[in-house]
This record gives C-alpha cells, structure tokens and sequence, in this order.
C-alpha cells in the first residue's frame, strides 16, 4: 500500500493496545471490537500481510461487503487520535485509507457513489438532488449582492438546502456590519467534503476547480463559511489547483473580529426562558482543524460570552479537543443511519442532565443532527405523558437574533 501508513512497529503496538477504544463513540454504541480504531487498523492489516504461503496458493485477500462496512462505519471525529498511544495520525490516516480502497475498486459505499452524481449533475450540483434554483432562492430577492466583492460567503449545501435559518442569520451579521460581500449563487456547487471523507479524490480535484474559478471571478480576498466541512474542503482546494488567491475562515472567526474591531453591536438580550446554553464543539471545526494547524475553539465562546444576557455557558464534560462527535460526521449516516441517531441521544440526554435548555452549535450539520435527537426525544418522552423542550440552535442564529 502507498498511502501515508503509520509503520509497522507503530500498527503492532496498536493492534496489542486498544487504549482508545472507550472513547470511540461508534464503540460505544455497538460494542463491537471490530468497529474500534484498533480493529479497522486490523482490518488493514490484513491486506497488506499476504504472505508467502497465500502467494503460492495464490489467495487473494478478499474484500467483502461486511468489510467495507466496517471501514465506513467511523464518524471520522478522530477522537482516537488524540488519545493515541503510538501517535497514529488518523485524521489522514482514515482519509487515505478511504482513499485507497476507491483506487482499488474497492469502495466507495453506494450511497456515497450516488451523492457525487448528483453533485456533478448540473441540475443539482449538490448531494441531495435539490433542485438548483432553490440554492439562492432564501435570499434572492431581498438581497441584491453585488457580482464582486471583498468577501463571498459559501453557505454550503446543508445550510443552503436545509438549514437556511443559518444562511439568512449570517447574511443579516454580514449586512448590518457593513461588510462587503457576495455569494456564488446558483454558480455554487458541494464543496466536495463527503467526496474527501469517502475517498473520492479525483472527483474532488474537479470540485476544486470549480469552485475556486467561481471564487476569482467575484475577486474576493476572503471566503467565509458556516460549516466546519466546507472549511476544511475549501482549505484543502490548495492541494490540487496550487495557490489559493484568498483566505478561507469560518463564520466563527470572521464574527469574533468584528467584535474585536467594534464592528458588531449587539442590541437585544438572549431570550431568559432558552437558557442555560451549552456550546457543542464540532469536530471538523475544534479537534480536526487542530490537528490539522488551528482548531477554533475560543471564538464561539468569546462570541456567546459577548452576546447581552449571557452570563454564562455550560460545558459538556468532554469538550473542546475531548468532544463527542454528534453522530453527523464522516457520512456515517449513508452507512448506518440508527447508528448515527444512538450517537446523537446521547448528546440531547448529556445535555438535560447538565440543565441546558439551548444547545448551541457552529456547524449546521450538527445543528440537524442534533435536532433529530431533539425530536427523538421529545417522541419518547411524549409516550409517557412528559413534556420536553430544547432548543437548537447555530452561533449564526444567535448573533442575528441579538443584533
Ligand atoms: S490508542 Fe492508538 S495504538 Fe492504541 S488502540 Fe487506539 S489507535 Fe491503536
Ligand atoms: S474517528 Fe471517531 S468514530 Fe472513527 S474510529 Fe476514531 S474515535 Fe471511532
């Protein structure tokens, strides 16, 4: 195998430790040894062991479907690799592990298959078959933006498609201070996250492309986005078109400057009865960008701390580079989508015990995943004649809502 493997004396020690497998949240709900970082390393393991005798039987090491599920079945949180023993550098590691197997023919998993055919299709450019016109269509009449501008916001499809409160809180923080902005519009396509999560790269070179010709053509010198995803998609376009001409920062970073600059004035109070708020750290945003260079971790803070009325925020017990993936990450869901909602019950259930009544969120895929375990819950309790309230909600949504 060519890929950026960790050596051997590194994968034995793994494979006699098993020191991370507690704080794997797919362990955690199946219970499956197999499942755990050791066990996909295992996995591996066994296909580049072909030794002398399979040669001369000329066996080959067979890659079954119960295989392959068992190397998707991971929210890529790398969880494990900050607690890694032997330092094993998971967050490229799984990446091209993934993408291996699609060179080889042997993956991706259908449904990931699918999502890139959409994307590609001119009518959607997106994974979920939304029709294109409806991309831009929250805003496009109230919003005249310019054709080029210092700034363009990449909403991204979640938030475009789905979570569009999202879109139109950032674009209202994006207005009232006076920046000066543009989106990609309808010229928007997927920024590739799930082709890179599912070992689709060449795919993703063409995503690439796209889009930062998109980004030029506005000459912008910043691009900002709400998903944690995107960000790291967007960051990586640099690997396979050369030189990126603008920076690339998360809502999060772009919002905490302009408090810092005396740009953002709040104005109203965050509403008493919603809180406490905790504040969820996505993965892709906290731990992996951190692995990666810069996790962000104290802007959202700073920015819920300068919100009126918020005097204080509840934290998970594991939090920041210790955090709990909510069950969203790594396309777990196209692989097993029951899996991913025990995940996220556990975060709506660590959330009532700490008595928050908001659980807040930079990332709007976690936002709809954990508003899925809201509602899961709201079901459960309503079948035994209790009431539940919690409200979920993006640090986008916040600021709006106190400007
Ligand atoms: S801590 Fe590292 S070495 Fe130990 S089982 Fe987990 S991945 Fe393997
Ligand atoms: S990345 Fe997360 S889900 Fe995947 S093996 Fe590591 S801890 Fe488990």
């Amino acid at each position: 195998m060519t890929m950026a493997v960790p050596n051997i004396n590194d994968v034995y020690a793994c494979l006699q430790c098993g020191y991370c497998r507690t704080v794997c949240p797919v362990y955690r709900e199946t219970g499956w040894e197999s499942l755990t970082p050791r066990g996909k390393v295992y996995w591996l393991k066994q296909l580049s062991s072909k030794g002398l005798l399979d040669r001369i039987l000329r066996r080959k090491i067979e890659i079954t479907d119960e295989w392959m599920q068992k190397m998707f079945t991971c929210t890529l949180c790398c969880r494990c690799e900050s607690l890694c023993q032997v330092d094993i550098e998971f967050h490229e590691f799984w990446e091209e592990a993934r993408k291996w197997l699609v060179e080889n023919d042997y993956g991706p998993p259908q449904a990931a298959k699918d999502m890139y055919k959409n994307i590609e299709n001119k009518e959607f450019k997106n994974p979920f078959m939304e029709p294109l016109s409806k991309r831009d269509e929250w805003y496009r009449d109230d919003y005249k933006l310019p054709s080029q501008a210092e700034v363009v916001f990449f909403p991204g499809c979640m938030t475009s498609f789905y979570e569009y409160q999202v879109l139109l809180s950032m674009m209202k923080v994006l207005t009232k201070t006076g920046v000066d902005f543009t989106t990609l519009g309808t010229d928007e396509m997927c920024c590739g996250a799930i082709n890179a999560m599912t070992g689709q790269f060449d795919n993703f070179k063409q995503i690439a492309k796209h889009n930062v010709d998109q980004i030029e053509k506005r000459k912008a010198s910043t691009v900002v986005t709400g998903c944690p995803g995107c960000l790291r998609a967007l960051k990586k376009y640099k690997k396979y078109v050369g030189k990126l001409n603008f920076e690339v920062v998360h809502t999060t970073e772009l919002i905490a400057r302009l408090i810092n600059e005396g740009k953002l004035e709040f104005s109203k109070e965050f509403k008493k009865k919603n809180l406490p708020l905790v504040y969820h750290d996505p993965c892709e945003l906290g731990r992996i960008s951190e692995l990666e260079g810069r996790g962000i971790f104290d802007e959202p803070r700073t920015i819920l701390n300068s919100v009126p009325g918020v005097d204080s925020i509840l934290e998970y017990n594991n939090n920041r580079m210790d955090s709990v993936c909510c069950g969203g990450g790594g396309g777990l869901k196209a692989v097993d989508y029951d899996l991913t909602t025990k995940i996220t019950a556990r975060k709506v259930d660590e959330a009532i015990e700490l008595g928050a009544k908001t659980i807040i969120s930079s990332c709007p895929n976690c936002k709809a995943q954990i508003s899925v375990g809201v509602e899961a819950k709201k079901e459960e309790l309503k079948a035994k004649g209790e009431k539940f309230k919690m409200k979920v909600m993006d640090i986008a949504d916040v600021v709006a809502k106190s400007l």
